[in-house]
């Protein structure tokens, strides 16, 4: 079966290894992500290596994801590693960095100490521990531990009242961009967007560096991000539901419904939409899930979401693989029941005039004659995405000349990405997408193929011609990867 809701890995210390992640995309994982929170450029750029080699030697896209920091408070050093703190107590954060004790810390922000205010809550360690600030002055600010536990150093802060006047950019991030540009990725996740001037300043900034191309995925993991989500989406190209932090900086009950509208709205607009963190967290030691995280994968697809993402499990746990192999059978037991039950509505993007047109005509098709793939030959991939949202009954086959849009539509629902050279002729078409979809398995022969291309060929954004065609009179060899 082809699962169609994408898979993403993030790699570090446990996949570094090629053949380990080989074994990844034999599991499933259609994106790697690589998290710029860790590791060096030299680390980065030998997992990047490794990820194109596996791409040539299998003849099959693989998508990579660089993730910034943004402003991730951590705290600084703490003597011993790392100190006990108990309810009740007093502890204060001065602006000085400072070995911290069970009695004074600093923080990676030196510029806390003037945002805080009394009364705000300062959350430690993904919330496990809790301080009120109870007073301030010029360069420190003192506070009640309100949660106790254990404090270790480089834990993040997470400061859900105060409003930091930061840019989701800072000085590091500014210099992953500009390094990123110049290397073979195709998505950057930027952490921490609250606006959508945010995200206009990472567009500006990549193409100020020559990094055009690469697609902008906003992590959502702030109230104020929740306020602006419909600017912040139209200025990106998709979302991740990045719950880790999300669920510390708003109410954590309140995170699942969150999801869901974000991932309704992102099918709305025509976006890209990844949900992620935690969602097989124990798999980190044990290498079968619980219960309750089997049903959020699930969930998760049936939310409509394009792509579900896997973060300590693969980068630092001890099952990678298993992981990825589990999240697999998840998302094809979930999606088969998905396709057969009511709740599988025919929402599509609102965006796209005549392209929403071709989508609706489509699913009427699709409702009526009985279709084993849509292929839709496509420059930049956006047909694909369009076709995506619209969450067809059977898969989409994308077949596009540009290298790039065929990696990027790794992280698309349903897509089956195909580089190919361009058709020469409109009479061209429907044998190569006959070839194609014969040859990736996706038809057989007899089978209905609906085919979509644009007149005149190949212009961008410029699909307006639909065929059903039955497979096999003119099959030939596939034509080759380019
Ligand atoms: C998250 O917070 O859920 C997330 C994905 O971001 P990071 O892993 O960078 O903390």
């Amino acid at each position: 079966m082809i699962t169609r809701t994408k898979i993403v890995a993030t790699v570090g210390p446990a996949s570094a290894d090629i053949d380990v992640m080989r074994k990844l995309v034999q599991a499933g994982c259609d994106v790697f992500r690589i998290n710029f929170s860790h590791g060096s450029n030299e680390q980065r750029l030998g997992f990047l290596e490794n990820i194109r080699r596996i791409e040539r030697e299998t003849g099959e896209p693989i998508a990579v994801m660089a993730d910034l920091c943004g402003p991730k408070i951590r705290v600084g050093l703490i003597e011993g590693g790392c100190v006990r703190l108990v309810e009740g107590g007093k502890i204060t954060i001065q602006r000085q960095p400072v070995t911290g004790t069970a009695s004074r810390i600093s923080t990676t922000l030196r510029e806390l100490v003037d945002c805080l205010q009394v009364g705000q809550n300062v959350l430690l360690d993904d919330g496990k521990l809790r301080f009120v600030v109870e007073s301030r002055k010029a360069d420190e600010v003192e506070c009640r531990v309100i949660r106790g536990g254990t404090l270790s150093d480089g834990k993040g802060v997470n400061l859900p009242q105060t409003e930091l006047k930061l840019s989701a950019l800072t000085e590091k991030d500014r210099a992953d961009v500009e390094w990123i540009a110049s290397q073979d990725f195709d998505f950057v996740a930027l952490s921490f967007v609250r606006s959508p001037k945010d995200v206009q300043e990472l567009r500006d900034l990549l193409s100020q560096h020559g990094g055009e191309r690469l697609h902008i995925i906003s992590k959502i993991e702030k109230p104020a991000a929740l306020e602006q989500i419909e600017g912040i989406m139209a200025a990106g190209d998709g979302v991740m539901v990045a719950r880790g932090d999300l669920g510390v900086e708003m109410d954590l009950p309140a995170v699942p419904a969150a999801q869901k509208k974000i991932a309704a709205l992102a099918r709305k607009m025509g976006k890209v939409c990844i949900i992620a963190t935690q969602m097989l967290e124990s798999m980190t030691q044990s290498p079968t899930p619980t219960r309750a995280e089997v049903s959020d994968v699930a969930n998760a697809v049936m939310d409509c979401t394009d792509a579900v993402m896997l973060s300590g499990e693969t980068a630092v746990g001890k099952f990678p693989v298993e992981a990825v192999g589990m999240m697999n059978r998840i998302v094809e037991a979930a999606q088969d029941y998905h396709d057969h039950c009511s709740c599988r509505q025919p929402v599509g993007p609102s965006a796209g005039n005549t392209v929403r047109a071709i989508v609706s005509a489509v699913r009427e098709v699709l409702s009526v004659t009985n279709v084993a793939v849509t292929a839709v030959f496509t420059v930049s991939g956006q047909t694909a995405l369009l076709l995506a949202k619209g969450r067809l009954p059977s898969p989409i086959l994308a077949i596009s000349p540009d290298k790039h849009a065929v990696r990027r539509m790794c992280m698309y629902y349903g897509v089956d990405a195909f580089l190919a050279p361009a058709p020469e002729h409109t009479r061209d078409v429907l044998e190569i997408a006959e070839r194609c979809a014969l040859s990736r398995g996706l038809a057989k022969t007899g089978d209905n193929i609906v085919v979509l291309s644009g007149r005149p060929i190949n212009a961008s954004g410029a699909i307006n011609t639909l065929v059903v065609h039955q497979a096999g009179s003119t099959a030939a060899a596939a034509p080759e990867l380019l």
